[in-house]
């Protein structure tokens, strides 16, 4: 898994001073961009580089899988 560098196509869209966690945005770690979930991301994982993305922790639609 690597940046490819489309990712940048996928940035979402933020006013200045908005907050940035929100329902339509997700932070990638590999590609260390902000991508807005539905153009960038395929079921929490990054269009770029297919790896898997941080999103707004939120009771219920957040799920941690661990494997060991
Ligand atoms: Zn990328
Ligand atoms: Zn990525």
């Amino acid at each position: 898994m690597s940046c490819r560098g489309v990712c940048n196509r996928y940035k979402p869209e933020w006013e200045a001073g908005k907050p940035r966690y929100t329902d339509n945005s997700c932070r990638c770690t590999v590609c260390e961009t902000w991508l807005d979930t539905i153009k960038g991301t395929t079921n929490f994982r990054c269009n770029c580089c297919n790896g898997k993305v941080r999103v707004l922790a939120r009771t219920g639609r957040y799920r941690r899988i661990r494997r060991q």
